[in-house]
């Protein structure tokens, strides 16, 4: 099947190269023209493990091409899927100015009887706006499908070759026909059903999992006030088969490039339907709520930030990605350096700097580094460099601080070693 692939981030440049080893003819389409110069040369501008070696055997094999050109990218396609960014606006609903720029643009040179298919994560009842967009510019006739994706970042690879399932909302024959073409070598279960339910899916898979951390952070708030420890909770709780022991992240909140925009887009929508009251609502507030609160709690704990130096291991939203966006590293540091603290960060992978120029942070290539001389050391992502890294060799001040926001050290040890350890939901 020849299919274009509008957008190559995360999501595109992975389905490109994962459609193109199942043996399809592929193009990827960016406006990033360094993001295009860059996969051309076999390069993925971004971490994402295992997908270089893929991009490349697939580019060599000759199925899998890159360009900026609509004109060249469109017209022998069977198959457009769009997978551009939907980033949120301010108010929480949905941008969808660049997933209609790509439909106005690809419009003109479908060919006949060609299915664009939306992979971008879209609200429900959005097909009523771009099919008309569409049309209006088609110069044939044309289908229009949604393709949610589910894939993760740092297992983007294995989850695109091995997926749970596959989504396809379409209300023609024929077009779940060839999708199912495209998916039946997968083996997974094929949901097939209308675009706005396909919509719903994606929403409503990444809500559930956004009020599973939510849920486990409220219960840990209590554990604080009460003496209970959260991950002997997540032990008992988890026997429950209807519960079980997976997907329990007692932390943070939810950060991320999908679930805090997600869930904001499905409260905007929520509100815009009159269902102020939704949990969805109510999730979205109690997530931006969540750091807030446990930096004003840390700060009576450490009696201050002004003046002291914090290392934070960890800038990415999570580990084995270098994606930084809504991690917890970028709302955390800056609130520390607006209270005064010297901040030290250290990742594996992600690049990261407070939107303001500041001496007062920097950037260090190592935990050792980071950590020296530091008043207090917060984990925020448990990359394996800084799980395996024996803290308590480190040369302890007088009164150092140890908070472990993702509960993955033994506090025993720590306090042994002189710390004085804070996790999440345990005292
Ligand atoms: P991304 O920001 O990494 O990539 C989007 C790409 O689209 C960029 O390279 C950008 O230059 C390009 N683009 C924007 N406008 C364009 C246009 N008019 N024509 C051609 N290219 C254009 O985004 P992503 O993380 O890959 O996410 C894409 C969509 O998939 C979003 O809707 C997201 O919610 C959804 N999604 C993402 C993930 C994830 O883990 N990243 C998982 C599931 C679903």
């Amino acid at each position: 099947m020849n299919i274009t692939i509008i957008g190559t981030g995360f999501v595109g440049a992975v389905s490109g190269a994962v459609y193109a080893k199942k043996g399809h003819q592929i193009t990827g389409l960016d406006i990033d023209q360094n993001k295009i110069d860059s996969l051309k040369k076999d390069k993925v501008p971004f971490y994402e493990p295992n997908l270089e070696k893929l991009l490349k055997s697939q580019q060599k094999a000759g199925r899998l091409t890159f360009t900026n050109s609509y004109k060249e990218a469109i017209p022998d396609a069977d198959l457009v899927i769009v997978a551009v960014g939907t980033p949120s606006l301010k108010s929480g609903a949905v941008n969808l100015t660049y997933i209609k720029q790509a439909c106005k643009n690809l419009a003109p040179f479908l060919k006949n009887q060609a299915i664009v298919a939306i992979k971008s994560t879209v609200p429900p009842g959005i097909f009523q706006e771009l099919y008309p967009l569409i049309e209006k510019h088609a110069k044939n006739k044309f289908y229009l499908a949604a393709l949610p994706e589910f894939l993760k970042e740092g297992t983007a690879v294995d989850d695109t070759l091995y997926p749970d399932r596959v989504v396809i909302g379409a209300d023609e024959p024929k077009v779940f026909k060839l999708l199912e073409e495209l998916y039946l070598p997968y083996q997974a279960p094929i949901v097939k059903v209308n675009p706005e339910t396909a919509q719903m899916i994606k929403y409503a898979s990444n809500a559930y999992l956004a009020t599973r951390i939510t849920f486990i952070n409220q219960i840990a708030d209590l554990c604080e006030i009460n003496g209970a420890n959260i991950e002997d909770i997540i032990k008992g709780i988890g026997f429950d088969k209807r519960i079980g022991h997976h997907y329990w992240y007692p932390g943070l909140g939810y950060g991320g490039s999908c679930f805090p925009k997600d869930v904001k887009e499905l409260a905007a929508y929520a509100k815009q339907v009159k269902r102020h009251k939704n949990l969805i609502v109510v999730i979205d507030k109690l997530n931006d709520a969540r750091i807030p609160r446990l930096i004003s709690s840390w700060e009576t704990l450490v009696k201050g930030w002004a003046g002291k130096t914090v290392a934070t291991l960890g800038l990415s939203f999570k580990p084995q990605t270098n994606d930084t966006r809504h991690a917890p590293a970028s709302i955390i540091i800056p609130r520390l350096l607006k209270k005064g603290a010297k901040v030290k960060g250290y990742d594996p992978q992600a690049r990261w700097s407070p939107p303001e120029k500041t001496a007062q942070f920097q950037q260090l290539a190592t935990v050792e580094q980071a950590v020296k001389s530091a008043d207090i050391i917060m984990i925020l992502v448990e990359w394996p460099e800084i799980v395996k890294f024996d803290f308590t060799k480190t040369k302890l001040k007088k009164q150092q601080y140890f908070i472990d926001t993702r509960n993955r050290f033994q506090s025993a040890k720590l306090k042994k070693a002189g710390y004085i350890y804070q996790g999440i939901g345990n005292t």
